[in-house]
């Protein structure tokens, strides 16, 4: 699975960083993926991002 954030949407809340940081990491205040797939191991948590992101920015790619 591939995970994108859209830059434009994302408010760079940091909920994604702290609720999964092997997926996101926050740069110069805006959330990079630093994975091209997402760990089976932290999928879960992953997912959990992307649902609990307050403005729908991330988006999952099977
Ligand atoms: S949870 Fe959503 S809005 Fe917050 S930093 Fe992550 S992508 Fe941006």
């Amino acid at each position: 699975m591939k995970v994108r954030v859209d830059a434009d949407s994302c408010i760079s809340c940091g909920l994604c960083v702290e609720e999964c940081p092997e997926v996101f990491e926050m740069n110069d205040d805006k959330v990079c993926v630093k994975v091209d797939e997402v760990p089976e191991v932290v999928m879960k948590a992953c997912k959990e991002a992307a649902e609990n992101c307050p403005v729908e920015a991330i988006r999952l790619e099977e």
